[in-house]
């Protein structure tokens, strides 16, 4: 049966070509308020981009458990082989706008929404396992330097060097992002990563430390520099694209999920600083073992509802898993959902895509912009009360988790260099022609940077390995 148009309100619409005139030719009538309300609507139509991973694209699918963790989380998603849960997983570049390229060098965004019965569990890394810088008071500073110079709004290679020469720390993300890992050939193509270390605590109240690592099933597969370059011309959402086409196809994307598990008495001796998000643990000493996997076999139905508005946040967590006292996860556990309120409104929770499905929310938190369900009502709205609202319940309660120390702002003095992993990424992990293809990658950028930003970038990659730094040097011909 044919639909009938209507107004917001629901009125019936008799003609949607013609807006109301005063004659032929006359002009427009203010009473047209269905004119009015489609203008205005229109007018209102864009939301805050996010200021970081603005261009993305997501799906829907389950993740299914492959091997027993219950003696190092009670999370119920996690708690028998074979059991599925349902998530939500968006892609992304990070510096970009909305309508930036999908093979621009980047870090590509990797998050996964988790519905679980106990509520939404939330893993929202990278592709990569390390990150640029471990405090958050410096991501701002970083993330404009990433982005558009404030006088000409271009990109501009001396702010990108120039930061990131002045933070030694950053030489191991950017290692891995100058690899041709930084144009990843699709998202299908690419892992992800926890990046920081999370807690993982079971029945007993024993601590695990925990590295997370999605595997995709696909293989690993990259665009070289000629490649992503001609691929932002020809097709600048390549990624977008190939999720959406190889889901509509039935080849459902899949990754499988590892971890890596150290005991919590382990962190104080181990050699590199656990909740260092610029470190890795190398596999040899806590080897990743796979334990379940994650498939992707919808397409959201409606973009701006589904991905636009999605709300990712590393704080969501459910029990038997939370946070370590990495400093920039600490950051993360604010910005998130700071970002979402201001992007999305108090209430963005109660969007589908953001609600929880496995369980039902119930709190005394009310009111607010667009608080589009029932408001709970006339249940009480305050705790402690005599009318039977919900209560808390101790068995979620973490198990106690002990700090000492001052209160300061502290520089960082863990003994292990920040060159170490970069330098064995570079010597042992690299094939001659990734070690090729990211030279090659670092000279074309690195050149466009003046030349004291580029000597002082160069000394950097020489202290990882100095046929690292003497073949930058060699291919900016600068003498080091
Ligand atoms: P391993 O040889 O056991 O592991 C090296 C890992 O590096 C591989 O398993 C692979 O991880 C990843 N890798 C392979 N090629 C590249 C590349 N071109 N760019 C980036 N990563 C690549 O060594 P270690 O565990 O001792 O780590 C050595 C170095 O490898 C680290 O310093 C780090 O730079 C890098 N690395 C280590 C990871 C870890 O969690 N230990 C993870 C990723 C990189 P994957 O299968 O995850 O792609």
């Amino acid at each position: 049966m044919k639909k009938t148009l209507t107004t917001n309100q629901g009125a019936p619409v008799s003609d949607d070509q013609n807006s109301l005139t005063v004659s032929n030719n006359g002009p427009v009538v203010i009473q047209d308020v269905h004119l009015i309300e489609k203008l205005a609507h229109f007018n209102r139509e864009r939301i805050p981009e996010r200021v970081v991973h603005a261009k993305g694209a997501g799906a829907g699918g389950y993740f299914e458990v492959t091997k027993d963790v219950t003696k190092y989380t009670k999370a119920k998603f996690l708690s028998e082989v074979g059991k599925r849960t349902e998530v939500f997983a968006r892609f992304s570049t990070v510096g970009g706008e909305k309508g930036s390229a999908d093979a621009e060098r980047d870090p590509r965004g990797f998050a996964v929404k988790f519905y679980t019965e106990e509520g939404n569990y939330d893993l929202v890394g990278n592709n990569t396992p390390v990150f640029f810088i471990r405090d958050p008071l410096k991501f701002p500073d970083f993330i404009h330097t990433q982005k558009r110079n404030p006088g000409t709004n271009l990109k501009d290679a001396n702010m990108f060097w120039d930061f990131l020469s002045l933070t030694p720390e950053s030489l191991h993300q950017v290692t891995i992002l100058f690899s041709d890992r930084g144009t990843p050939r699709s998202f299908r193509n690419m892992n992800g990563y926890g990046s920081h270390t999370y807690k993982w605590y079971n029945n007993d109240g024993e601590i695990f430390w925990i590295k997370y690592h999605f595997k995709t099933d696909q293989g690993i597969q990259n665009l070289t520099r000629e490649e992503a370059e001609h691929m932002k011309g020809t097709d600048p959402d390549h990624a977008t694209r190939d999720l959406s086409n190889a889901i509509k196809k039935g080849e459902f994307p899949s990754w499988t999920l590892q971890v890596q598990i150290m005991p919590a008495k382990d962190a104080e001796k181990y050699r590199f600083d656990v909740f260092d998000v610029t470190k890795v643990w190398p596999h040899g000493d806590y080897p990743p073992m796979d334990i379940g996997k994650m498939v992707l076999n919808r397409n959201p139905a409606n973009y701006f509802a589904e991905v636009e508005q999605a709300a990712f946040s590393p704080g969501n967590f459910v029990t038997g898993i939370g946070a370590s006292p990495d400093k920039m996860l600490q950051g993360r556990l604010f910005a998130y959902h700071d970002a979402h309120r201001y992007r999305l409104g108090p209430n963005y929770l109660l969007l589908p895509v953001n609600q929880p499905k496995g369980v039902k929310v119930n709190n005394y938190q009310r009111d607010g912009y667009m608080r589009v369900d029932g408001n709970e009502g006339d249940a009480p709205n305050y705790y402690p009360n005599s009318f039977g609202g919900p209560e808390p319940d101790v068995k979620a309660a973490e198990p106690a988790f002990e700090v000492s120390g001052k209160v300061a702002r502290q520089p960082y003095t863990h003994p292990n260099s920040d060159f170490v992993q970069p330098g064995n990424l570079y010597r042992h992990v690299m094939t001659d022609m990734d070690r090729e293809h990211l030279i090659g990658n670092i000279v074309t950028h690195l050149c466009n940077a003046n030349k004291e930003i580029q000597l002082r970038q160069t000394k950097i990659f020489y202290k990882a390995d100095p046929k690292y730094g003497q073949r930058v040097a060699d291919g900016l011909g600068i003498t080091l």
